[in-house]
């Protein structure tokens, strides 16, 4: 069921906003000077409109750079002070949440193991009340849009309006190019759940390699994300954590110079009409395939009453190797790629031996 909580349009927050959310700044905060210096050069950059500096940082495993801790929070006062720019960081519990409050940091964000932990959101949406902070949260390392949802009810509850989403990808299960497989599945679903909740796209934790930011961030705006956060450090061959996906400032704007970002819609009555006579096409050959699946399960069932007369079973691993064959190369004829007829014929097939099986226990 979808979510209807009130929430703000970026704008609302960030008047100046003339363009896709862009979040840019170090993975972590390591000196004064190397914040200060690489929020110059992004500042410069007008299509960059938040600071972004990790402080206290989630390392998956003890013993690589924690971050430099409450110090950190100085210095992006002085990023703020001498670039103008807003700035943001993690926090991950209710003593970050209070200290970055304090030093009058803009946007909280809860980092992806933590939006995994409703405690830890609870904390701090507890120490979040009553303020006017702005909260993004990233998603979960699991790709549940329920966990992810219920981070921003906990928030919202805490009578926080306006919120961000960030999706930063998911833990792969098995091995990808990338750091995070980005599943734009459960990202689709949380837009749909909650159609007024702004959603960015975090490329860098999606990449992990430089050399893919590129590609998902084209994606995200392809899927009509509302912005980005990216990396970026002055030197990233010197960094103390995420040197292979950061940016430097130069860098950074040669990615934003190539993405080509796309309109969310458009009012031009010709293309509005031309869509809708596509999309109108599409809604007929949907009711088809409703309808042709539905015959082709009618005769499932009779196999099924047919099966059970006879006592065998609804499994027959033969036939299914030779269907699952026979279709794929069907779909290739017709220039259907393999994977998805693969999984449409598996859903298709796993439904109708639940059929038969249920025919045969009644
Ligand atoms: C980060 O933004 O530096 C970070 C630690 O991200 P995530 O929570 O997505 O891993
Ligand atoms: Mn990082």
């Amino acid at each position: 069921m979808g979510l209807n909580l009130a929430i703000n349009p970026i704008k609302e927050w960030l008047p100046q906003l003339n363009n896709p959310l862009l979040i840019a700044g170090p993975c972590s905060l390591e000196s004064e000077e190397q914040a200060l210096e690489t929020a110059k050069l992004l500042a410069r950059d007008h299509r960059v409109f938040i600071y972004r500096g990790g402080v206290w940082k989630p390392r998956t495993r003890p013993g690589s750079f924690e971050g430099v801790g409450s110090i950190g929070l100085k210095w992006l006062q002085l990023v703020k002070k001498e670039t103008g720019l807003p700035v943001g960081t993690e926090v991950a519990n209710a003593q970050h949440t209070e200290e970055a409050l304090k030093a009058g940091v803009d946007v909280l964000w809860i980092g992806a193991r933590s939006t995994a932990s409703p405690f830890v959101v609870q904390e701090i949406a507890d120490v979040i009340k009553g303020t006017d902070a702005v909260v993004m949260v990233k998603n979960p390392v699991n790709p549940d849009v329920q966990l992810w949802m219920g981070a921003f009810e906990r928030i919202n509850q805490a009578g926080i309006n306006n919120m961000v989403a960030i999706h930063r990808g998911f833990t792969p299960f098995r091995e990808t190019n990338y750091r995070n497989y980005p599943n734009w599945k459960t990202v689709i679903e949380l837009r749909r759940l909650m159609p007024n909740l702004p959603i960015i796209c975090d490329p860098s934790h999606i990449a992990g390699k430089r050399e893919f930011l590129f590609e998902i961030a084209q994606k995200a705006f392809d899927m009509g994300m509302d912005g980005l956060m990216i990396e970026s450090h002055i030197d990233p061959s010197c960094a103390l954590s995420d040197k292979a996906q950061q940016l430097t400032p130069a860098d950074l704007a040669l990615l934003l110079d190539k993405l080509v970002i796309r309109n969310q819609s458009i009012t031009n009555p010709q293309f509005e009409n031309e869509l809708e006579l596509l999309r109108s096409r599409i809604d007929s050959l949907d009711s088809e395939i409703l309808e042709v699946l539905s015959s082709r399960m009618e005769i499932v069932k009779e196999i099924g009453y047919y099966k059970k007369e006879n006592n065998v079973t609804a499994l027959q691993i033969n036939r299914w190797t030779q269907l699952m064959d026979s279709r794929v190369s069907m779909g290739k004829k017709l220039n259907l790629n393999e994977t998805f007829v693969k999984i449409l014929f598996q859903l298709i097939h796993e439904d109708s031996v639940r059929m038969q099986t249920e025919i045969m226990d009644n």
